[in-house]
């Protein structure tokens, strides 16, 4: 039977030359794959409950949706700088070249709700660990943190793990 890492295709040289992409479209293309990935993602928080699902621009999206459907839970996006039309609070963190911002609107999650945080691929961990802080600063408790791939030399996951996460991923 196939499994989740089957279903995703590696690009050489995008976006930059030097990267291996890893690109879960044919993944979400699929009706298996993309169940199974649903699946399995929601697999170890069976009888936890979420308030929220919270997603990282762009493919968290995707994967956040379908889960918090499945978890009866409400969706938050997490998005770029700019994108969100309400009020805001950000996060920056630094990546190889430069800065980033992500924010998330100041009304979307209450204090005290339990999130699962949710994106397609944890590579040094930035993302995830700035989309973690906006939680938190919301007074949110973040309950897991959710990926399709992850790539474990980059150092995401011992990030994650060394603010206490508990980080579940499909495949390296
Ligand atoms: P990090 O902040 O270094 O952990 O990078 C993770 C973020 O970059 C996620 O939002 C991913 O969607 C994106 N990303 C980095 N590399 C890849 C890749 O190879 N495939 C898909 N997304 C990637």
């Amino acid at each position: 039977m196939k499994k989740v890492e089957d279903y995703i295709r590696t690009i050489a040289d995008f976006p930059h030359e030097g990267i291996m992409f890893r690109d879960v479209t044919t993944l979400f293309a699929d009706p298996r794959g993309f169940r199974m990935a649903i699946d399995q993602l929601l697999h170890p928080y069976a009888g936890v409950r979420f308030d929220k699902v919270v997603g990282l621009e762009a493919r968290g999206f995707i994967l956040g949706g379908a889960v918090a459907h499945q978890l009866s839970a409400g969706f938050v996006p997490i998005r770029k700088k700019g994108k969100l039309p309400g009020r805001v609070i950000s996060e920056s963190y630094t990546l190889e070249y430069g800065e980033a911002v992500v924010e998330v609107h100041d009304d979307a999650l209450q204090a005290g709700e339990k999130v699962l945080v949710v994106d397609d691929l944890l590579a040094t961990g930035g993302t995830a660990e700035a989309g973690i802080k906006l939680c938190e600063r919301l007074g949110a408790e973040v309950i897991g943190c959710a990926f399709i791939v992850d790539l474990p030399d980059l150092g995401g996951r011992a990030k994650l793990e060394s603010l206490g996460m508990e980080v579940h991923a499909l495949c390296a």
